[in-house]
């Protein structure tokens, strides 16, 4: 009745490009490197997604190699995973992030965030929660040389 998927994702931060974050964009000095959008949070959390199901993770759904996902939404990816046939029996229960990045403050746009993906996901927005922390300065994160994240899912049968 219930499948439970875990994702990660760890992104480069470099100057000239936009940080965009559960498709919120951040003001900061530096953005995301990545064929896509470079949305870590999103990234994650649709490899959790799909890690529920046993599917294939994103990076075999949409490969850095097609040109067609070239500075592509990450939100329209997302959209499209949930409209995989296999989601079509699931309901998300809920869904959980945590992002990592030393700077900026992630804190003043979480409302957004949730908002974001409780649109994308259909669903409430307290079924979404997305958390943040630094790493103390230690580590690559705490070097801001990238950002990292992590998101779990649970998913529910739906009942016929
Ligand atoms: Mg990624």
């Amino acid at each position: 009745m219930f499948r439970i998927g875990e994702g990660y994702d760890v992104h480069r931060l470099t100057e000239g490009r936009d940080l965009i974050l559960c498709g919120v964009k951040i003001p900061h000095s530096r953005g995301l490197l990545g064929h896509s959008d470079a949305d870590v949070a999103v990234h994650a959390l649709m490899d959790a997604l799909l890690g529920a199901l046993a599917l294939d993770d994103i990076g075999t759904l949409f490969p850095d190699t097609d040109p067609a996902y070239a500075g592509a939404d990450s939100m329209i990816l997302l959209r499209r995973v949930m409209a995989l046939p296999p989601f079509r029996e699931w309901k998300i229960a809920n869904c959980d992030i945590t992002i990592e990045a030393q700077r900026p403050k992630i804190m003043p746009h979480r409302p957004a965030m949730r908002h974001n993906l409780a649109q994308a996901l259909e669903l409430p927005v307290d079924a979404v929660s997305v958390k943040a922390t630094t790493t103390e300065k230690l580590g690559f994160v705490g070097r801001e040389e990238g950002i990292a994240a992590r998101a779990v899912v649970l998913l529910k049968k739906i009942s016929r």
